[in-house]
């Protein structure tokens, strides 16, 4: 990879936009806030840092979090665009039209199904998050990390390693986070802010997608349908879904786990985990992708008859 090249289209352009994935998670937030910083002190550079769609309660302790601007309401044209964590172009829904049209375009991933649509690529597949690439760019070019930049970065990294329970995790991953520790990051208050603060809606929407949760192919597939009705009953919100797929995976039988979630009669988004096989094969083969263990997709047909697709395919692999 060539990290020069970072650094010199950041010193020429004028405008900068960076993007964030739609249904976005503490690395795409983090990855992307703390590259806005960086930006910010090591070049002088301002930056418009972008969401498709809403920021989940719990990342409204990001530093920069309330100067983020919806996809929607951005206009003109911008020298450089910045897309972070973003498996696929079309996860930038309503921003991918400014994202295309600038002058140059960089993509800084690390999901192994990227096809590096960039006209600049840092996709690393072995780095645990977004963040952890954008930690490896200022490790190379001696940029400045600092206290609000580690925050950003530690949520990052701490967030797609679970924690740092996930088979992403590394001794690299651990010496990264040490490092953004002494740079700052204060590691039980960032985990008792992505852990231990969740809204109620989703504690019982989770607590009841568990109880109504099913099972084939002797307990090795756990999965969940959530409809818009349960998601009214509990008053919940679109991101207080995270979290159940991976508790269907803590059971001891579950191999592959999924969640299945109304978006409207036509559309249902997808959630898959396992422990052993490829689940972003299976994704992908619904125009989706992600990691190994971790992917995505969403699927045009109506809740049940997704959930039927979904199944099928998923006892292929088992
Ligand atoms: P999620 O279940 O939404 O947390 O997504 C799991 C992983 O799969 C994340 O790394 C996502 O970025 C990725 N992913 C989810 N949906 C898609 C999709 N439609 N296309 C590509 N990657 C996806
Ligand atoms: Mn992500
Ligand atoms: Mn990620």
């Amino acid at each position: 990879m060539n990290y020069q090249l970072f650094k010199e289209c950041i010193e020429k352009a004028q405008s900068i936009i960076l993007f964030s994935h739609v249904n976005p998670d503490g690395d795409t937030l983090g990855a992307m806030l703390a590259l806005q910083i960086i930006i910010k002190t090591n070049f002088s550079k301002d930056s418009q840092a972008v969401v498709a769609g809403k920021v989940p309660d719990i990342y409204h302790f990001l530093p920069l979090i309330n100067d983020v601007k919806k996809a929607e309401d951005i206009q003109g044209k911008y020298n450089l665009a910045i897309a972070v964590d973003i498996a696929a172009k079309d996860r930038m829904t309503t921003g991918l039209g400014i994202f295309e049209s600038a002058d140059v375009r960089m993509n800084i991933d690390h999901h192994k199904t990227n096809i590096k649509y960039g006209d600049i690529n840092y996709v690393n597949a072995n780095a645990c998050s977004a963040g952890e690439v954008v930690f490896d760019i200022c490790e190379k070019l001696g940029l400045k990390i600092d206290k609000n930049a580690a925050k950003c970065l530690y949520t990052s990294i701490l967030t797609d390693t679970g924690g740092f329970r996930f088979e992403n995790t590394t001794a690299d991953t651990l010496k990264k986070a040490a490092k953004l520790i002494e740079m700052g990051a204060n590691p039980s208050e960032i985990s008792r802010l992505c852990y231990e603060s969740k809204p109620k809606p989703m504690v019982m929407l989770q607590a009841n997608s568990l109880i109504n949760a099913k099972f084939d192919c002797k307990d090795k597939i756990a999965y969940v349908r959530i409809s818009n009705a349960d998601m009214e009953k509990f008053q919940a919100q679109n991101d207080h879904t995270e979290g159940i797929v991976e508790a269907l995976r803590q059971i001891n039988t579950t191999e592959v786990s999924f969640v299945v979630k109304e978006v409207d009669n036509q559309t249902t988004k997808v959630s898959l985990r396992s422990k052993n096989t490829d689940v972003s094969k299976i994704a992908s083969s619904f125009g989706g992708g992600g990691h190994t263990f971790a992917a995505g997709c969403t699927i045009n047909k109506p809740l049940k008859i997704a959930e039927e697709k979904l199944l099928e395919e998923v006892k292929k692999y088992l």
